[in-house]
């Protein structure tokens, strides 16, 4: 696959190093030799805030699955016993409780966007990375995994939370 040239960026602050007067940094100040490639970088990095991005939609099912289990420890603090599936009604013990379970119920409507936003994230971050297509396959089989191993363990529930939030 044909791509265009890469535009060699500053080691340190990720700047475009490119149409400069002189061969310096003009963000960060860092002197490059454009002939010496260990003076500069062509790789981009992924920014933070985008790594955790991809890490909360890799982590999806279960992040939702802590969010439910909390609902549910909430419920119990305020009914003093487990609430337990077709006895206690998630919509009757408090206004904090039902705020939680709304959350948690409109949370599930979010897993096959968090599914597909899995997918275009690992898409980018083949890109950013310039990961050969072998990786990139790898690391879609890799999520596909991950996100299964999750959902295996929402539906053990031994809490019998998710069949308390679904009743
Ligand atoms: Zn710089």
């Amino acid at each position: 696959m044909p791509s265009r040239p890469p535009i060699p960026r500053c080691i340190d602050c990720d700047y475009r190093l490119e149409g400069l007067v002189e061969n310096r940094c003009p963000e960060c100040g860092r002197p490059f030799d454009p002939m010496n490639a260990d003076t500069f970088t062509i790789e981009r990095r992924p920014s933070r805030g985008w790594l955790i991005a991809t890490g909360f939609v890799w982590c999806y099912p279960l992040l939702w699955n802590l969010l439910c289990l909390f609902t549910w420890l909430v419920a119990w603090m305020h009914l003093g016993h487990p609430p337990q599936a077709w006895v206690d009604d998630p919509n009757s013990i408090s206004s904090l409780v039902d705020v939680l379970v709304f959350i948690s119920v409109l949370a599930i409507g979010f897993v096959p966007v968090a599914l597909m936003c899995g997918f275009a994230a690992n898409l980018w971050l083949g890109r950013v990375l310039r990961l050969p297509v072998g990786r990139q396959i790898l690391m879609h089989v890799l999520f596909i995994i991950v996100w299964f191993a999750q959902l295996a363990i929402v539906r053990m529930d031994p809490t019998g939370t998710t069949m308390w939030l679904m009743d």
